[in-house]
Formats: structure tokens, C-alpha cells, sequence
């Protein structure tokens, strides 16, 4: 018999065992399909700093009711707490004094988003300051209770917090968008991008290309890309023709199957962008395999494979497309890591060293795609409910699922709402970055 843990604890004698042992008891996450609203109100901002006051203003545009006190509210959708001005870390308390009591009224979904400026400053009142709110924000997202997550937005000096990027990073948290994100920081370390025309469209007139699409994480972020009013272009290899023109029906995708290891798929994809006269707006390095096996027992063919899918496929292409004129202004490069490759994980060195060479890769990138107005940045998903992770032993599975503050694993969908935001244009301001996709995975590093 299949044991299904979440429909046992969620069922009453279930949920009487899992309360009396502390067993986990998963949340059911509300997506943007359940609440496609841009904020989930009341929306509470809390801070003192002209900043807090035009973020305030912000979020009444895309919800009615926005407060600057807790005190008569008896639910809570959304906390926003501005801490742009800190200088020390004593400065915190006027602005955090009355958020337990209001982080205790959390909704369902909640949200809590910190804004706050990035600890790079040489003064070590300041930067002392800066550098808590990370541990704060990501020790509220581990005591969070139903769905709730916390994220901190971290602005550079010399960057506005009106900056697109900043009002973006904004909108994709406090929307249900994000809702396998918590305990996670994104640095707006640029000025660039701009706001979308419509933000319920936030893709629309922009061309994106996503690779190993015919399934999986991929063909989800075809389809996000597709909702969100992007022209896409599906590749995947030869063997996966049929779901592939499956999928470019059902969503008007223009299909392509190819290897991306092949010496010279770079090239054609620039012929074939040429042959249609589209230029990219974005490109989503997702094709990945994995070959498992401890270290001690690994063989060159698993390695080498690995790491010809996962990075020097992604390179090859890279070049290609920077040696061509097929790309557009605010361009977006997206590549797949993995929560693997941020703290490495037993049986899969081959992988875990693609993946965090697909976080070097970016790093590198976005400094020269930011000469022609791109950038280029990383998602690392955690623990994600597709075929790839269908192949790990059922014990180990259940275990990696629950290592995480959401109590369960994630669904491509999650991978490609943050692709989507880091496609848009307002997404130029990151730079070199890996955003994880992963409930706050225990990773350790
Ligand atoms: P998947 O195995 O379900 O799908 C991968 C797709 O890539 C397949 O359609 C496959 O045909 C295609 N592909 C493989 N090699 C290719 C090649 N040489 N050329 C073109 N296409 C190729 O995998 P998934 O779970 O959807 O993962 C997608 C990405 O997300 C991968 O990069 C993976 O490493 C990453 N990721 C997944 C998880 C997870 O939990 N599933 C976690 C972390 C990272």
C-alpha cells in the first residue's frame, strides 16, 4: 500500500498523532491560481524612513488596505518592515517593537518582507546594523506557522528603493507567487529594467527560450512564461519530440528539438532565431540530468555526462548567442542550479560541482551582460516533486521533502513563477545571483 503521509495528517486521527508527537503537519500553500491578487492585505508596513512612507504608498496601489499600526487589526495578510536608515543596530527597535504581536495574526499565506540596506558599508555600526537583518528575517521564516514565508529585499547604497528592481523584488514576494520561498535575501546591486506595462502581464512582447522543456520543471516554466504574455521557444532533445509538440500546442510554443550538447547547438539556435527574425528576451538554462553515485564508486562516463549537460553545454551556448546579434536590450539569462550545489549532497559530486558552476557561471555573466543592459542570475531549487526526484529511494524522498520550514517538497510550478519574475524586465537590478526555491531547505553549507 502507498503510504501518502500528507493525506494522513491532514485526516483527524492523523493529525491527532502528528500533534501529540510533533511530527510535521504541511500547510496547503496557497498558489497564485487560489489568490491571484497582488498582496494579500491587510498589508502592515512598519518603519520610520521616508522609504517605508513611499512603500506604503506603493502597496495601496495594488491593495486597499494598508496600515502603518497593528493595533486594531485582528488578521494580518502581509507585514512589510523598512529598515533602509539603520545605522546601528539599537535603531531597530522603534520599527520592530510591535511586530510579535502582529507577526502572532499572520493569515493563512502570509507574507513578511524586510527591506533593508545590503551589509557591504565599512563602518561596523553600520554594517553590524545591516548584516541582522538577514539572521532576523531568516529566523522569522523558520518560526512562521501556515503557509507564512519571510524574505528580505537588500539594497545597495547609491540604489533607490523605488528602483524597478526593488519594487519588483517587492511585488514577486508578497504575491503568491513565492510561495516555496521563504528565508531567502535578494541583493538589488543595479539601477536597470524598468516597470512592466501591465503587470498581470508582466512578459508580455518579450521572447524567452527555455531549454529541456518537454517535461518537469520545464514545461512549467513554459507555461508560466506563456501566462505571464511571453513568446516561447520549447527545446528539448529528439527523444522527447512527442511531448514536445504536445506542450507547443497547448500553449502555442514554437518547438525545437536538439541536444544542447551537441558542439554546435549554439550556432543553431542562432540560425534558427535568425531563419524567424526574433531576437531573445531571455534565455532559461533548465536541461539537467543527474547520474547518482558516491564519489568512491563514480565512473568518468557518469561524471562526464553530468557535467556536459548541467554546465559546458550552458557555456558553449553562451558564447554563441554573446557572439550574435539575436540579443535583446534587458535581457535575462536564467540558469538552473541546485539547493545540491550550494552545500553539496552525498552520491552526487558530479552534479552538485555542475551545479555550483552554474552559480560561478552567472556571477561571471551578468558583469558583461550589464554592458549591453542584461543580466544574467540563478535559481536553485530544493527539494521539487517531478520525475527527476521520483528516482530517489521512497525513505530518503519522504525525508528530503519535510527538510524544509514548508514541510514539503515544492512543485515546478514554484521553480517557474521565480523564473518568470527573473525573466521580467524589472528584474535587471540583480546581479550574479541564486535565489533559492526551497521552502528555507535545511542545507547547512
Ligand atoms: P526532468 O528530468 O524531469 O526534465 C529535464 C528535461 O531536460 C527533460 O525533458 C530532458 O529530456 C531534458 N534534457 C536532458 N538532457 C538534455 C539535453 N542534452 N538537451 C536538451 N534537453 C535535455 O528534470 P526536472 O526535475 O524538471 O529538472 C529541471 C532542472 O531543474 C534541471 O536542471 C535540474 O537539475 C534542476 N533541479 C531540479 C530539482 C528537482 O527537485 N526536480 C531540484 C534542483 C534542481
Amino acid at each position: 500500500m502507498k503510504l501518502d503521509y500528507t493525506a494522513f495528517v491532514r485526516s483527524a486521527p492523523g493529525k491527532f498523532i502528528a500533534g501529540k508527537t510533533g511530527l510535521p503537519q504541511p500547510t496547503d500553500l496557497p498558489r497564485f491560481a487560489d489568490r491571484p491578487q497582488p498582496v494579500l492585505g491587510p498589508v502592515l508596513v512598519l518603519g520610520t524612513s521616508q522609504a517605508a512612507e513611499e512603500l506604503a504608498a506603493q502597496l495601496l496601489e495594488w491593495d486597499g488596505d494598508v496600515r502603518r499600526h497593528a493595533d486594531d487589526l485582528d488578521k494580518i495578510g502581509t507585514i512589510v518592515v523598512v529598515l533602509d536608515e539603520i545605522s546601528a543596530p539599537g535603531d531597530t527597535g522603534p520599527t520592530i517593537r510591535d511586530m510579535p504581536g502582529a507577526f502572532k495574526k499572520m493569515k493563512l499565506g502570509g507574507r513578511v518582507v524586510t527591506v533593508s540596506r545590503t551589509a557591504n558599508s565599512d563602518d561596523p555600526h553600520v554594517n553590524a546594523a545591516r548584516a541582522g537583518v538577514e539572521g532576523f528575517v531568516r529566523t522569522l521564516a523558520k518560526e512562521a506557522r501556515y503557509g507564512t514565508t519571510a524574505n528580505g529585499i537588500l539594497v545597495d547604497d547609491g540604489v533607490s528603493l523605488r528602483d524597478p528592481s526593488v519594487i519588483g523584488a517587492l511585488r514577486f514576494f508578497v504575491s503568491a507567487k513565492s510561495a516555496f520561498v521563504t528565508g531567502q535575501t535578494l541583493r538589488v546591486s543595479a539601477e536597470g529594467g524598468g516597470l512592466p506595462a501591465v503587470w498581470e502581464a508582466h512578459l508580455q512582447g518579450r521572447t524567452v527560450l527555455v531549454t529541456g522543456a518537454a517535461r518537469g520543471i520545464g514545461a512549467a516554466i513554459a507555461r508560466t512564461l506563456v501566462r505571464d504574455g511571453a513568446k516561447v521557444i520549447i527545446l528539448d532533445v529528439p527523444g522527447a519530440g512527442s511531448a514536445l509538440s504536445d506542450l507547443a500546442n497547448e500553449i502555442g510554443a514554437i518547438p525545437l528539438q536538439m541536444d544542447i550538447t551537441a558542439e554546435n547547438a549554439g550556432e543553431r539556435i542562432v540560425d534558427e532565431l535568425t531563419k524567424r527574425d526574433l531576437t531573445l528576451d531571455a534565455f532559461v538554462h533548465n536541461a539537467g540530468i543527474t547520474r547518482d553515485k558516491y564519489f568512491a564508486n563514480m565512473d568518468e562516463d557518469r561524471w562526464n555526462s553530468v557535467i556536459d549537460v548541467n554546465i559546458a553545454a550552458q557555456l558553449r551556448i553562451n558564447d554563441a548567442l554573446l557572439a550574435s546579434d539575436r540579443l535583446g536590450d534587458d535581457f535575462r539569462l536564467v540558469s538552473l542550479a541546485s539547493t545540491s550545489g550550494v552545500a553539496g549532497n552525498a552520491g552526487q559530486a558530479n552534479y552538485a560541482y555542475s551545479k555550483s558552476a552554474v552559480m560561478g557561471m552567472v556571477a561571471a555573466l551578468a558583469p558583461i551582460l550589464a554592458e549591453r543592459g542584461g543580466t544574467a542570475n540563478a535559481v536553485a531549487p530544493g527539494f521539487i516533486e517531478t520525475e527527476m526526484t521520483k528516482k530517489i529511494p521512497p525513505m530518503q524522498r519522504e525525508i528530503f521533502r519535510r527538510s524544509n520550514s514548508l514541510k514539503q517538497g515544492g512543485l515546478p510550478l514554484d521553480v517557474a513563477e521565480t523564473i518568470s519574475f527573473l525573466c521580467s524586465l524589472p528584474a535587471g537590478g540583480y546581479v550574479g545571483q541564486t535565489l533559492r526555491v526551497c521552502g528555507q531547505n535545511l542545507v547547512g553549507r
